[in-house]
């Protein structure tokens, strides 16, 4: 095993990158997009040096090749030569050297564990470790691998766990009627909640995950017998039970629920549980402003998914043979007038809000999707956590363009939830008016709630702009950046391009709010 020393990884604690406005990015040389780079990997070019061989590589080897005209690194065991990757990383040279000739998995995975480097490095590829090397393992427990053992209504058996542990572990069992099948989760949490659990049952292959804090509970098998696509979840929320009910295709005797899969019974940290991504059906795409459109996707039939505020999700495409991956922040159909109703998903549909880059590798592929393709969707991530707001009497938004979609559910979740706030302003930067999103919902908005005022100011105004002019700064700040009294309890969220971001904090700090009253969306 590879042991990776502390001080070559100096990764960032999520309040750290929060602060920070999330990981800088590098500007990359013309001609080192991630485009150039696929076009690369498909000219033919032997990436490696090897001539196609694949060897096993030693500690020892690997080692050796630490330089950066000379650099290797192992990711899950996978040994890449990311010499000619160095000049179209996104993060920079200086980033990916920082795990030159070791194993990188654990920093890759705090930094990005959502890009599928072996599609992007695959080219690179230049052999497997000798010995494996197996990042340490961080669940707090997990059940023994249990093979292709059959599931039949008992509880398969555990590994001893410290007794701590085992209190918190999370257990499930299965029972049948003549046409229903049973799958309770016993969560041992109070205040579950439908946004915890999503479940996806396709093809006779069910998947359940209860999000606990920062750690997923899973249970995943291949049913035994096939069932219907309509899939049932009821939560008794005060006592932490889930049920997934699923519905029998034919009126048989179950003798077992089915195969387990590896990762199933497992209750792991978030950060160590792969994505999982479901195919979900584009079935709308209207025009926002002129490079801005929602896109409306379905979720496929037997998927259980509610997107919690503030959080993203990553889309998945296929672009020219290779995996590319980007977040997205889900918003609402609609900006709501009507504060009284405190739902407006329906459960079946995800609303994104995409600017489309005229030179943008994925913008430009979603802009091509047709009505009735299907993109991949992931679970739900992201740092943000409602209590946040709950407690806040004012919220204040700062929005950079599509900065602005965290905005969305964040405004509606305080206008309709919590009852201490009182009052709610959104200051929106923009470059020039025609890019404003949902301007007159915003202005609408504003008219119908008292508590709410948004404030437009652009970077690049025409000359009839009467409003407000420039960039985020200290005094345009210090202008609208104010409590309704002087020790109200007071939220501040930031989202933008990332120097609008850092930038941002910077000048909230100074001007005397404190980092538990700044939350900044990163990636
Ligand atoms: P790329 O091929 O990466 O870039 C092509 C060109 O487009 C660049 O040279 C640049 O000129 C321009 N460009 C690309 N990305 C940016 C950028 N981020 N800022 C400024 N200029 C850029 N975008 C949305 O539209 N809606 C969302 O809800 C949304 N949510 C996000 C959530 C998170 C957590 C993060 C980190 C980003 C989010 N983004 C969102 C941005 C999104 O992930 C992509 O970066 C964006 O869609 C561009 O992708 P692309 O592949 O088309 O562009
Ligand atoms: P944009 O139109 O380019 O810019 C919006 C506003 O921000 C403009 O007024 C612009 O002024 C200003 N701005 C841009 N760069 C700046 C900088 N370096 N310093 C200060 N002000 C700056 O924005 P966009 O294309 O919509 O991009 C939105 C960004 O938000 C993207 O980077 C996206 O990744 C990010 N985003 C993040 C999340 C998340 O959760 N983390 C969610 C959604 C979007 P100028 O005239 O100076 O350009």
């Amino acid at each position: 095993m590879l042991n990776v020393p502390p001080p070559a990884f100096p990764a960032p604690s999520s309040q750290q990158r929060a602060a920070a406005g999330g990981r800088s990015k590098v500007p990359l040389k013309p001609g080192r997009s991630l485009m150039d780079w696929i076009r690369l990997t498909k000219s033919g070019k032997d990436l490696t040096g090897l001539k196609g061989r694949l060897i096993e590589v030693t500690e020892d080897e690997l080692a050796k090749h630490n330089k950066r005209e000379d650099c290797w690194i192992c990711i899950r065991g996978f040994v890449y030569n990311v010499t000619p990757y160095m000049e179209y990383h996104p993060g920079g040279e200086d980033e990916l050297m920082k795990a030159a000739g070791t194993d990188g998995t654990d920093l890759f995975d705090q930094v990005h564990r959502w890009v599928n480097y072996e599609s992007m490095l695959k080219e690179c590829l230049v052999g497997r470790m000798a010995v494996k090397p197996i990042a340490a393992p961080k669940e707090i427990s997990s059940t023994l691998s249990e093979g292709k053992k059959q599931l039949n209504g008992m509880l398969p058996e555990k590994k001893v766990l410290a007794s701590s542990a085992k209190d918190l572990t999370p257990s499930y069992d299965w029972f049948q009627t003549d046409s229903l099948i049973t799958v309770v989760i016993y969560t041992k949490q109070k205040d579950m909640n439908e946004e915890l659990v999503i479940v996806d049952c396709q093809d006779k292959r069910l998947r359940g995950e209860i999000i606990m804090d920062d750690y997923s509970y899973l249970v995943e098998v291949d049913l035994d017998h096939a069932v219907s696509e309509e899939v049932a979840v009821n939560i008794a929320e005060k006592i932490g039970k889930v049920e997934i009910i699923l519905k029998k295709k034919d009126n048989i005797h179950w003798k077992m629920l089915g195969q387990p899969w590896g990762c199933h019974n497992t209750f792991v940290k978030r950060t160590d549980r792969e994505l999982f991504y479901r195919k979900c059906k584009l079935v709308s795409k209207t025009e926002v402003t002129h490079d801005t459109k929602l896109f409306c996707f379905m979720l496929p039939k037997g998927t259980h998914l509610r997107i919690p505020t503030g959080q993203h999700v990553y889309l998945k495409q296929i672009i020219t043979g290779t995996e590319a991956v980007k977040p997205y922040t889900p918003v609402l159909p609609f900006l709501p007038l009507d504060f009284q109703e405190t739902s407006h998903h329906d459960g079946v549909h995800i609303y994104l809000m995409i600017k489309i880059y005229s030179c943008g590798l994925f913008t430009q592929a979603l802009d091509h999707l047709q009505i009735g393709d299907y993109v991949s969707v992931s679970n739900p991530e992201g740092n943000f956590k409602k209590s946040q707001v709950q407690a806040s009497e004012d919220l204040i938004l700062l929005a950079g363009g599509t900065g602005f979609t965290p905005m969305v559910k964040l405004l509606n979740f305080a206008l309709t939830e919590v009852s201490c706030l009182r009052t709610a302003k959104l200051i929106f930067f923009n470059k020039t008016e025609d890019d404003i999103l949902w301007r007159n919902e915003l202005e609408q908005l504003a008219l119908k709630d008292e508590r709410f005022e948004v404030q437009f100011i652009l970077s690049q105004p025409t000359k009839d702009w009467v409003g407000k002019q420039g960039k985020i700064s200290s005094s345009l700040l210090s202008e609208f950046v104010k409590r309704s009294r002087k020790d109200s309890k007071v939220l501040i969220c930031i989202c933008g391009p990332t120097p609008f971001t850092e930038q941002g904090v910077q000048y909230l700090k100074n001007l005397g709010y404190s980092q538990e009253e700044i939350h900044a969306f990163t990636a």
